[in-house]
């Protein structure tokens, strides 16, 4: 059960950017807060390519965005596989002409007490959300570094890590080392891709209303966990709009291999 009375609403942050003319690549966008990145995207002007597993998710995304005067493709995809990255990348030039910003998002958790994990639910954690959010992001540069790219500094890579990636939260274990790997990843890229004028950062949320934290709120850790919060609320996804607008607007060239966190001061508890 969702903690809803406590959570912040749609909100208030009215933030618009203008995102004409850019495609962004999303990934996990079929649920939760890669779902509401699409959306935010194309309500600011970009053309979004929507991509997770469960298409007809994805279809129904696209509809509602195109409803609402967006422009969408959905593409079917695994991002533990490259070749399925691959194949979203070429299927959107076909579509929309070159990604220039990518928001490495898909994720998976599996919890409880690391003595008991397998090896197999490890290594599927890795596979999602490092594996994953390497060649989403490898991918992407690859096909942003070209001719002119580095004078026009238009590329944007946005990878999601979590508060965890820093704070040890019981139970996350695999979970929480995947997210700090991916912010180093994050920083590395930024710096390797510095001169390709593609700039990488990312995003470090604290717990929000998600697929992902639904059951979280009904165990007895998920309760001692929201009552520590000094706000004693959890966010919803439409907190990280604005960060996510202008990191992917041509406001923020000068920033890369930035770090940001986003979690209402959960992380102060
Ligand atoms: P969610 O609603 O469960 O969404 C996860 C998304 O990832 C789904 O769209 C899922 O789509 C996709 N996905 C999973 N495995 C995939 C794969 N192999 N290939 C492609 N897509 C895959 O959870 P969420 O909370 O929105 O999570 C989104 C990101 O935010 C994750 O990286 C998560 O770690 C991060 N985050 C979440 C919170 C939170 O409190 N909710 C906090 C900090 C960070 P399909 O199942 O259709 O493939």
């Amino acid at each position: 059960m969702k903690p809803a009375s406590t959570s912040i609403g749609p909100s208030a942050h009215g933030f618009r950017v203008d995102l004409t003319g850019r495609t962004a690549l999303v990934t996990g966008a079929s649920s939760g807060i890669g779902r509401r990145f699409a959306v935010i995207l194309a309500e600011n002007g970009a053309n979004v390519v929507i991509g997770a597993r469960r298409h007809g998710l994805l279809e129904e995304l696209k509809i509602s965005i195109e409803a609402s005067g967006g422009k969408a493709l959905a593409v079917t995809l695994d991002v533990s596989d490259e070749n399925s990255i691959i194949a979203a990348y070429d299927d959107a030039s076909r579509h929309f002409g070159a990604v220039d910003t990518v928001i490495a998002n898909a994720g998976v958790i599996v919890s409880g007490s690391p003595l008991k994990m397998s090896a197999a639910d490890f290594d599927r954690i890795m596979a999602v959300n490092l594996r994953g959010v390497f060649l989403t992001a490898r991918e992407g540069a690859r096909r942003m570094a070209v001719p002119g790219a580095a004078a026009a500094c238009r590329g944007r890579i946005l990878i999601i890590s979590s508060i965890t990636a820093d704070r040890p939260y019981q139970g996350i274990s695999a979970y929480s080392a995947s997210k700090a790997a991916v912010v180093q990843l994050g920083r590395v890229l930024a710096k390797d891709c510095a001169r390709k004028g593609i700039n990488v950062n990312t995003i470090c949320p604290g717990f929000i209303e998600t697929e992902l934290t639904d059951e979280l709120w009904d165990t007895e850790f998920g309760r001692e966990l929201l009552e520590s919060f000094p706000r004693k609320r959890v966010m919803s996804p439409e907190a990280l709009d604005g960060l996510l607008l202008y990191l992917s607007s041509d406001w923020s060239a000068e920033i890369t291999g930035s770090v940001f966190t986003i979690d209402d001061g959960q992380s102060l508890a």
